[in-house]
Parts: structure tokens; sequence; C-alpha cells
């Protein structure tokens, strides 16, 4: 993960080795160019703020030079700034990208270039969400986004130390971020959740391939490590926020979900209370609950709830796993 002191570094003695490099002439870009791409890329422009959707699309996906088509950005790393231009907080690899220092407009910034074709994007800052603390200020007209196979599954299966662990095992699954859904209020605190007050659920937001891997069988998956049949309860833990819910993003999830329900009936004695309904918004828990029992195997709660469930999860899906747990289990760096 890139720091600030690296991007000083980078800026004050030179930049990491790109991949390729690609160089044209101005006229030759010109001609591949739309004269707002030629502005912003090739003659350091800078577009108006919120003139471009880009701001506020959140869909997973990658970002690419719009010049030369090279891999930038990830939408996993893209955040809201309220800047009004599109905002990212670590590049796709650290060598993605250039850095030069910038003292125009009488200020001392850091502007940031494509490092196969030297395109403008915009500039750096060292005031970005944690851990890495950068905030990327990208030109959208600078960027274009790249289509991804990949989609989100939200569900709640009681405490998401539990269900993150489970999920981020399996292949066909790149991401599993912890947070709140359901709830009636914005950005709720775990504080808040907790009072059962907000009427959030805890809920994991799972990043898959549907080549690899299904939306039943992650709900089949869903259902077989927790237990759907207790109302506001998992185990010890017990208050609406731990309810078992699934969170459809279309028709076709929710016939799903109802599907994968009666199919899974016959295998419980009690009738299954998991609530089928509409996803609105998925709130990411504090950093400290991501990866948490990657983080914290050692504590207590860890070994003596989520352990045993690991280990009956791994025996029941073991095809399923990815090929090297260990690096299953790793912080997404
Ligand atoms: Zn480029």
């Amino acid at each position: 993960m890139l720091k600030w002191i690296d991007i000083v570094k980078f800026t004050n003695s030179g930049n990491p080795v790109p991949a390729e490099k690609v160089v044209k002439t101005n006229e030759e870009w010109q001609k591949l160019l739309t004269a707002e791409q030629f502005r912003i890329t090739r003659l350091k422009g800078t577009e108006r703020s919120y003139s471009s959707e880009m701001c506020s699309l959140f869909e997973p996906g990658k970002y690419a030079c719009v010049c030369c088509g090279t891999l930038l950005f990830d939408a996993a790393e893209k955040f809201e700034s309220g800047t009004g231009w599109p905002s990212f907080t670590q590049p796709v690899s650290e060598n993605a990208i250039a850095y030069n220092k910038d003292v125009s407009h009488g200020m001392m910034r850091v502007e940031t270039v494509c490092n196969t074709c030297d395109a403008h994007l915009g500039h750096v800052f060292p005031d970005g969400p944690k851990p890495g603390g950068l905030r990327y200020c990208m030109n959208a007209v600078a960027l274009k986004k790249v289509e991804s196979d990949e989609r989100k599954a939200t569900f709640g299966g009681g405490c998401f130390w539990c269900t993150e662990a489970v999920f981020t095992l399996l292949k066909g699954v790149s991401r599993v971020e912890s947070g709140y859904s359901g709830g009636r209020i914005d950005n709720p605190t775990y504080r808040e959740v907790c009072s059962g007050l907000t009427g959030h659920a805890e809920v994991i937001e799972v990043t898959y391939n549907p080549g690899e891997i299904s939306y039943a069988d992650l709900l089949r998956i869903h259902l077989s490590t927790h237990n759907p049949t207790t109302l506001n309860r998992q185990g010890a833990d017990a208050g609406t926020q731990y309810r078992s819910s699934i969170f459809y993003r279309n028709d076709e999830e929710k016939a799903i979900a109802q599907n994968v329900i009666a199919e899974m009936q016959p295998f419980y004695e009690d009738t299954i209370v998991t609530e089928i309904v509409p996803f609105e918004h998925f709130y990411k828990a504090e950093e400290y609950h991501q990866d948490y029992y990657a983080n914290n195997a050692q504590e207590g709660y860890c070994q003596a709830v989520i352990d045993p469930k690991l280990k009956k999860f791994k025996e029941l899906f073991k095809s399923r796993l990815k090929d090297t747990q260990d690096t299953a289990i790793t912080k997404h760096e």
C-alpha cells in the first residue's frame, strides 16, 4: 500500500518503472482523443467539478487511462470525497502512476500522470481515508470505466466477523467487507447498530465472479453456515442486528433467494426465518472490523466461536475453497 512518504520519494527521486511505455506525438493523440480528452490529458487541463457521473458511480470494475488503456484504479478503492472529482485511495499497482512536482497556480502540489503514456490525470493529496491516507483526485475525462463481470451480494447471518471469515475462503469471491444494511439512518456506527435502535443488520458484502460461483450457491453456503431458524439471534448473540437476512438487488435475485430457502427448508427442523428484502445501502463498518478474524485469530471469541465454524465449513465445502488458504485469509493489500 502506498503512503504519502512513498509519493514524496517518487516525486523527488524518480518514479517506479512502468510495465511498458507508449509514446505518441500530440498530433497522433489528437486523432485518437476527443477535444476535451486531449485538453485534459495532453495539455494538463482540469475539468469542471461535478461535470461527470463518474463521481457518484460505485459499481465494481476497474478504471483505465483514456489514452492508452492501462489499468489505473479499482472501483474498490474509490470513495466519496465530496470534491466533485472521482477520488481513489490507491492505484491498482504501485507502478501504474508517475508523480511530478507541480508548482503552477502558486501552489506546491503533486501531479499524477499515467506511467505508461504520461497522460495528465490529476493530483494526489495526503488527506485521503485510512489506512493509506491518500486521495487521488482525478479528472473523469482522463479515465474510462472497464466493464467487469463482478457482482455484489449482501446478506447477514449474525456477527459479521464470522460470516466474513467464511466467505473470504471461497473460490470466485474476490472481496468481502463487513458492514450494516437495512436500517433507518445513514452511516451508522457499530455502537449505534449494537443498540438495536437503528434497525441495521450486521451484514457482509461479497464481491464475486458469477462465472466461478453463482448467486444461488452463495446463498446455499450462507444458509448452511449460520442458523437461519432463530429469529433475531445467532448463538449467544441476540438482537435484531443479528437477524438472518438476504438483501436482493433485482427480481431475479429475489426469486433465487425464495427458491434456495424452499430447497434448504427440509434440512432444518424449524422454520427458516431469513428475511428477503430489497437492497438499499451498504455502510462499510469501521476499519477494525474488516478482516477481523485474520487479524485477531488468537482472541477468545475467534477461537471459541469462529474456529469451529470455519472447521465445519471447510469440511462441508472443501471443493469450493480457494487453493491457497494462506493467501485467502491474509489482508487485501
Ligand atoms: Zn496512459
